[in-house]
This record gives C-alpha cells, structure tokens and sequence, in this order.
C-alpha cells in the first residue's frame, strides 16, 4: 500500500525533525550558488542558525523574477560537469525560468513520481501510457521516469495525434494514463466521434490529471467517460514538476511530500504566514535537491492546507484543489471570479460538451464578460426557442455562482482554439475597448 512507508507514515514530530536537517543541508548547499551565496552574505545567514524548519521566515522569499535575473547559472549549487538535465517551466505566465538537475535529483523525483503512482494503486503489471509532452516540459520525462522506477510498462506517447493515442491504448491494453485535463476532454470527443466505447474498448483503470487547474466536475466526467479513478497531481517545474503534491485513494486533497518540500501558505500582499485552512500563496522550498535547491520560492498559486489526518495514514499534510494562480483571478464589475468557478458550473450543465473560452471586453468604460460554449452538436438541431432557453438557463447557472451575468454564446463541438500545452480558458480584449452596441 506505501512504497516507502517509513517515509510517508512518519510521525510529525519525526518528520519535522528530518525537515530541520535537510533545511539545514539545503541551506548550506544553496550558498554555493551566486544567488544564495550574496544573500546569506549580505544578512549574515547562517544555515546552523536555524534551529527549527519556521525560522525559514528569517530567509528571503525567491521569485521567479529573481531566476529570471540570474539566467541562466545564477542560482546552480553544483560544479556544472555535475549537472545532468534541463528543465523549464511552460511559460504560461511569461518568460520561462529553468531548473539543472544532477543525478541524485533526477533519482530523488523519479522516486517522489513512484511513490504518487503506487499510492493510488499502480504496480508492475500495470501498462502506463505518458500522454504528456516530452521536452523541456516537466510532465513528460518526470512521469516517464516515475513509471520505470515503479517497474509498469511505459510508453511514451507524448502528446496529439489523439487516434494513434487511441490505438495505442487499444493495442497495448494500457490501464493507467497521465495527462493535462484539456487533453483528457479532447480525447473523449475524438473518442466519441470514432465510435470508440472505453467500457469495452479499452482497459483503463486509472488517471493522473494534472499541470493546469481543473474543476472537480472535470474529473467527474473523466471518471464516468474513461470508467476510471482519477487523481489530481500537482508539481511545477522550479520544484522539479509533478511530484509535489498528489491525491491518495481518499481523493480528499493532495498529499505534499513534505519530506522533500518544506510548506508554507502566506498572505500575497502582505507575505505573512497564515494558519492552516486558509487559502493564500503557497510558498516552497527544496529538501533534498542538489544541483539547484530553492528556498522560499513564491508559486502564485492560491492553494490551502486541510486541517485534519488523512484516513490513509500518511502523516504528510495535503493541499485543498488549486483555484489557480494569484494572476487567474478576473475582476468583473468589481467581483473577483476565477475562471475555474466558469468551468465548475459549465460542467455540471449535461448539455454542455468538453471545450469554453471567457471573452472579457470593455464597452464605454465598461467590462463585460462573454463565454462561447461548446455543445453537443444535435442540440443544434432544435429550434431558436430551445436553443435561447439554454443559453438563458447556462448564463443563470453562472450568475448564481458568479454573482455577474455572462453573456452565453453556444458553438459546435470543435469550433473553439485548442492551444497544443496547457488550455488557454480566458481571452482578454479589454485594452481594445468595443464601441458601444
Ligand atoms: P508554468 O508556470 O509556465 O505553467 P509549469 O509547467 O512549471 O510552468 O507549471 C506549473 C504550474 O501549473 C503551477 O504553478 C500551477 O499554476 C499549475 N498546476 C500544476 N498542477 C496543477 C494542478 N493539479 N491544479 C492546478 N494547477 C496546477
Ligand atoms: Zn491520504
């Protein structure tokens, strides 16, 4: 049931004990990069100083401007001949940062990748198929990695070519899947339009879903698809990538491996620490990483610790499902929305097919928000007054949950941009300002 029980079962005061140790390492490890190296001499840091993993607020957050401005070696702890991979994140919020990796690293999250996959079942007789992008992206070679060291059989599709992905499914009688939520919803329309029955068809069991927000009624409509249990996984690229935090079989929260990664949730504006359950910037820092450790590293993303043990008996806290990013959240007519709330109420709608995008647009001054909503494509087969109807019951739906009203535009399956990594869900125009209708 554990694939390291001593690890993931360990009494917290154990736990904090081998935080303190390994935050002590790290510390010392990361003043050997320029970065690190420069601040703890500026402040007088000294990693023997830390007496307990809380005196990490004594330390100075890193952000991703700060690698961004010691691109590209600025923050490496290790002699470069040491250093054996590259990493990056996807971009999605500007230039990307990179992440070095040495041997043991690449070990350390292979292992962290074996230990989410065996906790939600997986073993060696199961046939693992990567339907992420190998690359630079981390989702791709860390997962790929992961299934090895676990012993299943991997396959590395990667991404597109959804049929090929289909047949390969088909051939190989794959069981467990990995793959980010847009793809996973891509694949059941190609999957539909082929006349492919996944009860029948195919043999899945189980899926990661990770690497971008989703709502729970995604993973709802994944599991009754698929007829599979899905699990949501999260990472991000300057933590290695996936490996961070990751669903047991309770499917209540995320475990954070925290005997890799010291946790903290802090107030965005202000950066003070807050109490476990409420929700702030989640804010991290390496253990066990050799070639490029980083301390105190602001994610963006909104995310909250649930009080409480988990019935599974890991001892390691785990994280509430991520909102999104502290630059996600829109601000309509003075209310705060994530488009994560959009896709949470779209999803319950049964007419509703598997792709949206929120148009936002200012008119005279003022913003407007304007969501194009894929269907299911005989519904375009009834007529005017049907169709209004709907628009009018999804644009009341929303504005029960929202507390603004969208304007609902309904379209044919396949008729909304697919972008080919992570779904873009908001297009904002609102610099253009719209004449007056
Ligand atoms: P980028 O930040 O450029 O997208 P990454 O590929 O490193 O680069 O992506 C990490 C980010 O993806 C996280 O910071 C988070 O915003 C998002 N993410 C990853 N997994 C999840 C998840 N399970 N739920 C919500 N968001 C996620
Ligand atoms: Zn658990």
């Amino acid at each position: 049931m554990y694939w390291n029980q001593h690890l993931e079962t360990m009494p917290r005061e154990v736990l904090t004990k081998l935080q303190l140790e390994r935050l002590q390492w790290t510390l010392r490890q990361a003043g050997k990069s320029q970065h690190y190296g420069k601040i703890f001499a500026d402040r007088g840091i000294e990693p023997g100083k830390i007496k307990h993993p809380e005196d990490i607020r004594r330390l100075p957050f890193t952000t991703k401007e700060n690698l961004r401005a010691r691109f590209p070696y600025g923050l490496l702890s290790v002699d470069l001949k040491e250093v054996v991979r590259l990493h990056s994140s996807s971009g999605t919020t500007g230039q990307a940062t990179v992440v070095f990796h040495n041997h043991k690293d690449i070990e350390n999250w292979a292992d962290l990748i074996a230990r989410c996959m065996y906790m939600t079942g997986v073993r060696q007789d199961d046939v693992f198929q990567n339907l992420t992008g190998y690359g630079l992206f981390t989702g791709g070679l860390g997962f790929h990695y992961g299934g090895e060291r676990l012993g299943a059989l991997t396959i590395p599709s990667g991404t597109g070519n959804t049929k090929r992905q289909i047949l390969l499914m088909q051939q190989f009688g794959t069981t467990v899947i990995h793959l980010i939520p847009s793809y996973a919803m891509r694949i059941m329309q190609v999957m539909e339009e082929l006349g492919v029955d996944p009860s029948s068809d195919l043999k899945l069991r189980i899926a990661f879903l990770g690497a971008e927000p989703h709502s729970e009624e995604v993973r709802q409509r994944v599991e009754r698809y698929f007829g599979v249990e899905a699990y949501n996984s999260y990472g991000l690229s300057e933590m290695n990538g996936p490996g961070v935090a990751f669903e047991c079989p309770e499917k209540v929260g995320m475990h954070i491996w925290e005997d890799a990664f010291l946790v903290e949730i802090v107030e965005p504006q202000t950066l003070e620490p807050l109490e476990e359950g409420q929700e702030g910037e989640l804010v991290l820092t390496t253990l066990t990483r050799e070639a490029m450790p980083i301390i105190r590293y602001r994610t963006n993303d909104l995310a909250r610790i649930l009080p409480g043990q988990c019935p599974c008996g890991r001892t390691h806290r785990r994280l509430a499902r991520i909102m999104g990013r502290t630059d996600d959240m829109l601000i309509i007519k003075g209310v705060n929305i994530f488009p994560i709330q959009v896709e949470q109420t779209l999803m319950e709608i049964s007419e509703v097919g598997q792709n949206y995008l929120i148009i936002l647009e200012r008119r005279d001054g003022i913003d407007t928000m304007r969501i194009q909503v894929e269907v299911r494509s005989e519904i375009f087969q009834e007529d005017m007054r049907y169709l209004k109807g709907l628009e009018q019951k999804i644009a009341h739906e929303l504005r029960n949950e929202l507390l603004v009203t969208p304007k609902i535009e309904l379209v044919e399956p396949n008729t909304l941009p697919r972008s080919p990594g992570k779904a873009v869900r908001v297009e904002d125009r609102r610099m253009f300002e719209t004449a007056g209708s």
